[in-house]
């Protein structure tokens, strides 16, 4: 497994470079376990694989939903080259390493050791390793359209990087860009132009007194907005024509993202009125909605008990479990490594964890589904 996890990290699936490679080391090591895996391969560049394994059906079925891309290297030095996949001190160094090629070999290893070991199950096991979840969730999106295909699940494992807590609940995240236009002209002569820096300035100012209505939630507490980017200008002799301003939101689980894009609409219009030049438009560059699993339900309790953890946590943090809800089963995060060590150079996870996480995998496939 651990010769699986560092070709894993080998396959550099970075935006650029696509999920091809990594689908086809995953399907390849399903294939050296007599376990059929299909690939779905679009745009060239994207996969995602799955793997369906059925069963008498008497039960319903369990989902281990992984992504496969990972996020750039970054500019800093590495200690090891970062898709060296390298195995040292007990570790699998490299990017993607822990989030989460670590789960996903993980998983993937304890449905393989499951099926060798011939366990008879009631009900099926679907894993699913799909693309794009650092960008735009892609590939969980065009997974889930196709749902007609999957079994009922009893519930959804998404086996990131949890350092073994159980969470339940996330925040959503709403990043949106705020474009002001203007009207170049010569720096000397800035009255024949309209500077978008100064038409910006009028947004920042009433973005400072804007706050999102939403009633603190009791784990997640409250949502947040921060300005997280701002370019405009080309020369200090040009008068800008573009000013774009990065806002980025984190919401609560139910919370409406149309409802805060219309007022902050409603702001712009408000500066439209009262200034004849003024002119700006909102585009929304990633909305993924919160989450909150309900910690009674049974299946949850099953898992708790299955692990042997009795709480569950909520976490700030975002991954593509709100994608998986329309498959209306209650959805869980657990998986090995740590949550810190995720996007960071010199990512790593430890070997032990990687293989408690399928010892907790098997557990869980055995309560469940037997
Ligand atoms: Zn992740």
């Amino acid at each position: 497994m651990i010769q699986f996890l560092s070709q894993l990290v080998q396959a550099q699936s970075t935006l650029d470079k696509g999920e091809v490679a990594a689908s086809q080391v995953i399907s390849d090591y399903f294939g050296r376990h007599g376990v059929p895996c299909s690939i779905d391969t679009w745009d060239t560049t994207r996969a995602n694989c799955v793997v369906h394994v059925r069963s008498s059906g008497r039960k319903k079925a369990l989902l281990f939903a992984c992504h496969h891309d990972v996020v750039p290297p970054g500019d800093s030095d590495w200690r090891y080259p970062p898709f060296s996949g390298l195995i040292d001190a007990g570790k699998v160094h490299g990017r993607g390493s822990t989030d989460m090629k670590g789960g996903t070999a993980a998983a993937a290893t304890a449905i393989c050791e499951i099926v060798a070991e011939g366990v008879p199950l009631e009900g099926d096991v679907v894993f699913a390793a799909t693309a794009g979840e650092e960008t735009d969730s892609c590939g969980v999106r065009r997974f889930v359209e196709a749902k007609a295909d999957l079994p009922h699940f009893a519930g959804v494992i998404v086996p990131e990087p949890t350092g073994f807590e159980i969470v339940s609940a996330h925040r959503g995240l709403l990043w949106l860009n705020i474009v002001t236009k203007g009207k170049t002209a010569h720096g000397s002569t800035p009255h024949l132009g309209i500077n978008a820096i100064s038409s910006m300035k009028q947004v920042l100012d009433l973005l400072a007194e804007f706050s999102i209505e939403a009633e603190p939630h009791p784990r997640l507490g409250s949502c947040s907005m921060s300005i997280n980017t701002i370019e405009a200008g080309k020369a200090l002799n040009v008068i800008p024509d573009r000013c774009t301003l990065g806002i980025d939101i984190r919401t609560l689980p139910g919370q409406a993202h149309q409802a805060i894009i219309d007022r902050l609409e409603a702001m712009l219009v408000k500066l439209d009125e009262r200034h004849a030049e003024f002119e700006a438009s909102i585009s929304i560059i990633r909305s993924v909605g919160g989450i909150e699993t309900d910690t009674e339900h049974e299946f949850v309790r099953a898992f708790c008990a299955a692990v042997d953890i009795k709480e569950t946590r909520a976490v700030g943090y975002t991954t593509d479990a709100p994608f998986l809800t329309p498959l209306g089963a209650p959805i869980l995060i657990f998986g090995p490594g740590e949550g810190s060590m995720c996007h960071q150079p010199d990512e790593s996870i430890a070997i032990s964890a990687v293989e408690r996480a399928v010892a907790y995998y098997k557990k869980i496939i055995i309560e469940f589904l037997t």
